[in-house]
């Protein structure tokens, strides 16, 4: 097999000045990516900014004899994701791969939320994943190549407390990554997410130093890697990743039950006397769209 290597290849991976991010930045440079390290260096909780923690990487890159350049935008508007591609742009004339990245967190409960940690939070993890897409895809388009590779998270993907913004911007980052997956395939983008468990400052407090001393963010980066390679073919997946542990995991679909017949509206009751086969999910499977649905509904029509 050969080695899966970025010779010439340029990769954008935003908030890449630490984390998971920093891990990415040195896998993709030690197999000879041009990296592009996007980082405004602020807080966990989104306040603050600072150059060091993307030139620290950079600095760190040079060890690899590749080149690396930082880039300091927020992500979290279309101006600052414009600003990111174009430091690619600029410094290395394309963009092959984007891996969003960037990351904030304020966990709070439902009541405690307020309107502004959840605009913080959903305008870094889902607004900025768009608005650096955005950009990205445009140029991938041009080149006719494109890999995107979306963070999705599992407190999104399953449910977790106290999390509201996080959770569903990570849930958003999904919706967007089949946005891509619909409108990039034709143009050789393929986009897929990841829902990585790594020790960082984001899990830091939330885990016991034994369990986080297992979780290396080094353990995530070859699956990225993967999804990011000319190698991969796979679009519209979602995988967990963590410690070693790599599995796929999906939105699906049951053919449910079609108890009406498109003429009559079906009553509560009848929804109640047929709960069980409604919310059974045996032979449920994931669906390439929206489209696929209607095939279950198709005895009605
Ligand atoms: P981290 O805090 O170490 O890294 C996030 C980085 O994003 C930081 O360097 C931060 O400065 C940068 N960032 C924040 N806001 C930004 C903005 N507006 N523009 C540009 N950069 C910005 O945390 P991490 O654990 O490495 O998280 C990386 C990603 O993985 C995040 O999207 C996170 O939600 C996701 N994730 C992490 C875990 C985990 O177990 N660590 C689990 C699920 C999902």
């Amino acid at each position: 097999m050969n080695k899966i290597r970025f010779d010439d290849q340029v990769v954008v991976i935003t908030g890449a000045g630490s984390g998971i991010g920093r891990a990415y930045a040195h896998a993709f440079a030690s197999r000879g990516a041009r990296v592009v390290v996007n980082d405004l260096g602020g807080n966990r909780d989104g306040t603050g900014k600072a150059h060091e923690a993307a030139d620290k990487v950079v600095a760190e890159l040079a060890q690899y004899g590749g080149k690396a350049v930082a880039n300091y935008d927020s992500v979290a508007s279309l101006r600052g994701g414009e600003r990111i591609i174009a430091t690619a742009e600029d410094a290395f004339g394309r963009v092959d791969v984007l891996v969003n990245n960037a990351g904030v967190l304020r966990d709070k409960s439902l009541l405690k939320m307020t309107e502004e940690d959840w605009e913080l939070v959903v305008d870094v993890h889902l607004k900025g994943a768009f608005c650096v897409t955005r950009p990205a895809f445009a140029l991938m388009k041009k080149n006719g190549y494109g890999r995107i590779i979306n963070t999705t998270s599992g407190s999104g993907l399953y449910g977790n407390f106290g999390q509201s913004a996080y959770m569903a911007a990570k849930m958003g980052v999904v919706g967007l990554m089949h946005s891509v997956v619909a409108e990039g395939s034709k143009h050789n983008i393929l986009c897929n997410a990841i829902s990585p468990v790594a020790a960082s400052r984001m899990t830091d407090d939330v885990m016991p130093p034994e369990i986080l001393a297992k979780l290396k963010p080094e353990f995530i980066a070859p699956l990225v890697l993967y999804l990011a390679s000319q190698e991969n073919r796979e679009t519209g997946m979602i995988f967990n990743c963590a410690a070693g542990w790599f599995s796929r995991t999906a939105i699906c679909c049951a053919p449910g039950l079609c108890l009406g017949d498109a003429e009559r509206p079906i009553t509560p009751e009848e929804i109640h006397a047929n709960w069980e086969g409604i919310t059974s999910l045996d032979n449920a499977a994931p669906l390439g769209s929206v489209v696929d649905s209607f095939r279950f509904m198709a005895s009605l029509f």
